[in-house]
């Protein structure tokens, strides 16, 4: 049994507050460890350490910081097979998809090796006469970040990557449930030259998370994870004058049209609809067939895929998807199915009786499939997150399109469509944050950004491509005169370019 600690002054510390928590293995629900949560002294350690070498840091050319994240490519690439392994016995996922988890958040390290170009001021010359402007873009200092257990590397590394190009120190406050990956990363970007202090990790619950957001020295927060969390660190991180962007839940619609290729659009549901057992923010949830005849289709063409999903452990690579994260989390979805139940939607495929040969103690449901699910049901207007997909008929694409704009998350979206024009008038007039046009899972490439709408986003900038250096940095304009023998006087009237 591990125990994990925190990574503080570039190594790994015990933990000093006397409590621990265990980290679990959902596909057997063993205890794997234990993991130290963080007092508020000790998040204040990490911060001293952040603050004390964060000016250093920061004056290191921006070249050779980005010089670091180009080893810590090259360091992860060596051990992605363990590290993935790692991802997968932690979290639950399958170990293909505990790649992409890791490959995503490389994405983001990659495009950050920009960082030098993205931090660019503008200039002026001859603003006036003799009057040269230009502005600069420079780090913020010490910032954090606080992510969810269902990424636990390509979250932390979409924060981390930029802040730290951008000459900030960080300190992570990772998922309790999943603190291994993280906590190696911090390991591996030590090893590819990042001085100790600029990076460390608090693993850690409410008290470390309090703590983050009460203390003066931190700047900016970046949070990800469920909703209600999203808006209590966003009010109290920005109540105390620090910039804040918070993600949020999710409930991911697909519109599927009269036109859509419905083998294409049965292959994309079942991905994006149970790939990770759905625990993922940009999983489809809700799958919208337009008039009646799609919806039949629609739902005989499911039934024996959603029937035939292979579940297994996270080591089997031929599995579509592993255990949950906990043993909570499997009897909350399986609570939600109940609900469905009650409420009065079509069960068409009941997965919560399924166990796993040989794993009975592991966190397992099979997929679940509901028809005829209503906007009224809870099933409906809450996240689940699990792997059950709702159909809700819609007679017309106008009745499909107010489904999303009147859902009170606004994340991923897609529909399927063979037609333009219905495809360019979706784009348009959806009311979700991030739009896929025949892609299920419309997560941005990492040189666009990444960010949802109403509940599922709090903050004016979204993670990676250029918003992320905006958010890492804080702009100063400098006005400059150089009067060469003009004398003026004292002006007393607010100068302007009359
Ligand atoms: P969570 O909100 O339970 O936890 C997220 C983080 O907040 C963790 O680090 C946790 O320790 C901390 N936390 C939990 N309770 C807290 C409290 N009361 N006070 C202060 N901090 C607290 O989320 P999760 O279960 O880890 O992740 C799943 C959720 O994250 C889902 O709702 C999913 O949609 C969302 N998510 C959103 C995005 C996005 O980009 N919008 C991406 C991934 C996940």
């Amino acid at each position: 049994m591990e125990d994990i600690g925190h990574f503080i002054g570039g190594k790994r510390v015990a933990g000093t507050s006397g409590r621990s928590q265990d980290v679990m293995q959902p596909m057997d629900g063993t205890v794997r460890g234990k993991v130290a949560l963080a007092s508020a002294a000790e998040v204040r350690q990490a911060v001293e350490n952040a603050k004390a070498v964060q000016p250093e840091w920061a004056a290191t050319n921006p070249q050779r910081r980005v010089r670091v994240l180009m080893k810590f490519l090259e360091l992860v690439h060596k051990e992605y097979d363990s590290l993935a392994e790692l991802l997968a016995r932690e979290h639950g996922k399958t170990i293909p998809d505990a790649k992409g988890d890791i490959q995503r958040g490389l994405e983001v390290v990659e495009v950050c090796i920009g960082a030098p170009h993205m931090m660019k001021g503008e200039y002026t010359e001859g603003a006036g006469r003799g009057i040269d402007v230009y502005s600069m873009r420079q780090p913020l200092g010490v910032v954090a970040g606080i992510t969810p257990f269902n990424f636990p590397a390509m979250i932390p590394l979409w924060k981390i990557a930029p802040a730290l190009a951008c000459g900030n120190a960080y300190v992570l406050k990772p998922s309790e449930r999943d603190p291994s990956v993280p906590m190696r990363i911090a390991e591996l970007f030590l090893d590819a030259g990042l001085p100790a202090g600029v990076l460390n990790v608090v693993n850690g619950d409410k008290v470390a998370v309090d703590a983050i957001l009460d203390d003066p020295d931190i700047k900016a927060v970046g949070f990800v994870g469920s909703t209600p969390i999203a808006q209590y660190i966003y009010g109290r991180a920005t109540a105390s004058g620090k910039r804040a962007q918070c993600f949020g839940g999710a409930k991911n619609h697909l519109i599927v049209m009269p036109d859509a290729d419905m083998d294409q659009t049965v292959d994309a549901l079942i991905g994006a609809g149970y790939g990770s057992a759905g625990e993922r923010c940009m999983a489809v949830s809700v799958a919208v067939p337009v008039g009646k005849e799609t919806a039949d289709r629609l739902v005989e063409k499911l039934i024996p895929r959603v029937e035939s999903l292979k579940v297994g452990p996270s080591t089997d690579a031929s599995a579509d998807f592993g255990p949950l994260v906990t043993k909570e989390a499997l009897e909350r979805v399986k609570g939600y199915v109940d609900l469905g139940v009650k409420e009065g939607a079509k069960l068409l495929v009941d997965g919560r009786g399924f166990t796993m040969q040989g794993y009975e103690d592991g966190y397992y449901m099979g997929g679940c499939l509901f028809d005829e699910v209503t906007p009224d049901m809870r099933i409906y207007k809450e996240e689940i997150f699990g792997p059950v997909l709702s159909v809700v008929r819609a007679n017309t694409y106008e009745e499909a399109l107010k489904l999303p704009n009147d859902h009170e998350y606004g994340n991923g979206v897609a529909i399927f469509t063979r037609d333009g024009d219905a495809a360019r008038d979706f784009a348009a007039r959806v009311e979700v944050g991030m739009v896929g046009v025949n892609v299920p899972i419309p997560v941005p490439i990492a040189y666009y950004t990444f960010g949802g709408w109403k509940a599922s986003g709090f903050g004016d900038l979204n993670q990676h491509g250029p918003d992320a250096f905006r958010f890492y940095t804080k702009t100063k304009t400098v006005t400059s005169r150089w009067p060469s023998g003009v004398k003026d006087g004292a002006e007393f009237v607010i100068p302007t370019m009359r």
